[in-house]
């Protein structure tokens, strides 16, 4: 790509049944993208599809996260020239798309990833999770006097939440 004049572009596409970088994992990774001979170095634009595993913040349950990662990045060329932070080519000439991908797709995962929307989470006494089954404690729990305060309670765990 490097020795080809401005402008050339190619289409690269992806199709990976798993792909670790580092502390992310993507099941799959598939998509395409463009790799363009710029000026600069190459610019590469496309979108990528996966799906990561995570864990629910509410009910700890393992979660498939869809993601879709966009990308619309410059690599540098020659890699020296990259201001810091940004990309660049590699001395080999490869472009290593793997910091790239994990970047976006850590930006893609939600700080507090749930399972679903209306996921119950667990029960703050037992640890039983409530989507599955309900258990006693909260009734066991609260004092009739104290049932007015109910719904100023709930609210508090929502806001934690
Ligand atoms: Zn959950
Ligand atoms: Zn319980």
């Amino acid at each position: 790509m490097l020795e080809s004049d401005l402008g050339t572009s190619t289409e690269v596409e992806l199709d990976y049944p798993s792909v670790e970088i580092d502390d992310v994992s993507l099941t799959p990774l598939t998509g395409s993208f463009q790799t363009i001979r710029s000026s600069k170095g190459l610019y590469i634009t496309g979108e990528l599809y996966s799906s990561t595993e995570t864990e629910c913040a509410r009910c700890l349950e393992n979660v498939k996260l869809p993601l879709s990662i966009k990308i619309d990045d410059l690599f540098y060329y020659p890699a020296s020239t990259a201001p810091p932070g940004e990309f660049g080519v590699g001395i080999d000439g490869f472009v290593d798309l793997n910091p790239l991908v994990r970047q976006l797709s850590l930006l893609e995962i939600p700080m507090k990833p749930s399972c679903r929307s209306d996921c119950k989470g667990l029960c703050a006494h037992c640890g039983n999770n409530l989507n599955f089954d309900n258990c006693e404690c909260e009734t066991d729990n609260i004092d009739p006097r104290l049932e007015s305060l109910r719904p100023l309670l709930d609210s508090q765990t929502e806001i934690g939440n």
